[in-house]
């Protein structure tokens, strides 16, 4: 790529410093840095007041070395092609170190959902799988949900690549609704893994999780259910935000009841049960374990040194940025890095995937404990490697990706 924006930068120096420490091969460094495909489509849809509008998607192939593309669907207003091909790199890592045999992708809509009905929503989401339905299928790339998509959504995608195959193909999304195809236990799965691997570094660390206090901002699919699934093993979470404010309550909120008023509201703001928080002050507050599960570059070097967490745990994709890690990591703060801390939702994923390709579906308890397993292991090899290389866990967990994609890379060669 000749020229790319600050997020795939900030995804470029946080490679590099892995690849630094690995010596990665110059050619496989090359490979490695560039996207495999990016594809722009123009979306023209009827809007409900009679006047077309024209939306731009992108879906980019970052890496499709260990299998098929893999990454979700976003819709924000902020969507761009740097955005999209940052967090498809992301996926690459990601999917590496889960040890799942996918590449990484990456879709994204400009576009503000908030102001759409579900009729232009339904429209634009299968006139995008239209633009790009030569691109996806189970053996080529496989979307699922992001920020602000759903099941639903995934419904509606699936039933148009469907219609546009000829026959029912229920392995070209995840994150479907269960009852046509979708995984028990893929909702909750990022939050749930989440959990997971927050738990497997207070062990490390030698931190009780029952009675940790925790904070978490975003209050969406993965911040919602990491609050619930935290306080299911005992952390205390004492403080919650969204885009409009927040709440705080020393005594731990009821996340229950939060997630009630969220659902009924749309917001967090304005919960009874706690005092009225101000969005930023989430950084700040004097708890065990901080939980970012929102958008990118919300820890920065502005707000990094305020942080006190002994654990950040990144359920979100790129919210720290790299001079933020570095004052964190100066500072003592255990950092669990997106690509492992959130990698939960892409393996249900796959276990997704995998049921529908064998049209044999497990029960959640199963699909709970296989989660459970992956995000072990996967902690595991990255602990080891920081320990090996005496590095943080953002470098190390690089370095299990780089090795782990580089050495097929090899293996497979240069077809000329
Ligand atoms: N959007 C999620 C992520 O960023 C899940 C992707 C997937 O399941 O393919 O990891």
């Amino acid at each position: 790529m000749a020229e790319h924006g600050p997020i795939f930068g900030a995804m470029l120096q946080e490679f590099d410093g892995a690849a630094r420490i690995l010596n990665l091969d110059l050619g496989i460094w090359r490979i490695l840095t560039h996207p495999k495909r990016q594809i722009v489509v123009s979306c023209p849809v009827q809007m409900d007041n009679g006047e077309i509008e024209v939306f731009t998607g992108y879906r980019v192939q970052y890496n499709i070395t260990l299998g098929p593309a893999k990454g979700g669907l976003r819709y924000h207003p902020d969507v761009s092609l740097d955005e999209v091909t940052a967090l498809a790199a992301w996926m690459t890592w990601k999917c590496a170190i889960a040890q799942i045999p996918f590449g990484g992708g990456k879709g994204g809509i400009i576009c503000d959902p908030t102001r759409m009905s579900k009729r232009e929503l339904e429209a634009l989401t299968r006139r995008y799988v239209a633009e790009i339905v030569d691109a996806i299928g189970p053996e080529k790339d496989v979307p699922a949900p992001d920020v602000n998509t759903n099941a639903q959504i995934m419904a509606w995608f699936m039933d148009t690549y469907s219609m546009h195959v000829g026959h029912t193909s229920t392995a070209v999304v995840t994150g479907k609704p269960v009852e046509m195809g979708g995984s028990l236990g893929r909702q909750e799965a990022t939050g749930r893994g989440v959990m997971i691997v927050t738990r497997e570094a207070a062990k490390h660390l030698g931190i009780d999780i029952a009675g940790a206090t925790v904070a978490v901002q975003g209050f969406g699919n993965v911040g919602s259910v990491s609050a619930a699934q935290l306080s299911q093993v005992g952390a205390r979470v004492v403080a919650v935000t969204d885009y409009k404010g927040g709440v705080y309550n020393a005594k731990g909120l009821d996340i229950a009841a939060l997630q009630q008023w969220a659902t009924e509201h749309r917001t967090v703001d304005g919960f009874p049960g706690g005092e009225p928080l101000a969005g930023e002050a989430i950084f700040g507050l004097d708890v065990d374990i901080l939980v970012p599960a929102a958008l990118e570059n919300q820890i920065t070097d502005e707000n990094a040194g305020q942080v006190r967490a002994k654990i950040l745990t990144e359920g979100a994709n790129g919210p720290t940025t790299p001079e933020a890690h570095r004052i964190m990591h100066a500072n003592g703060v255990f950092v669990i890095p997106d690509i492992l801390a959130n990698s939960g939702g892409v393996t249900t994923s796959y276990f997704e995937w995998v049921q529908d390709r064998h049209g044999y579906f497990w029960e959640e308890a199963e699909v709970n404990a296989k989660l459970e397993q992956k995000m072990c292991a996967a902690f595991t090899a990255v602990l080891k490697t920081a320990v090996k290389y005496g590095v943080d866990m953002r470098t190390a967990a690089y370095i299990v990706a780089i090795d782990r994609v580089g050495t097929v890379t090899k293996m497979r060669g240069m077809y000329a």
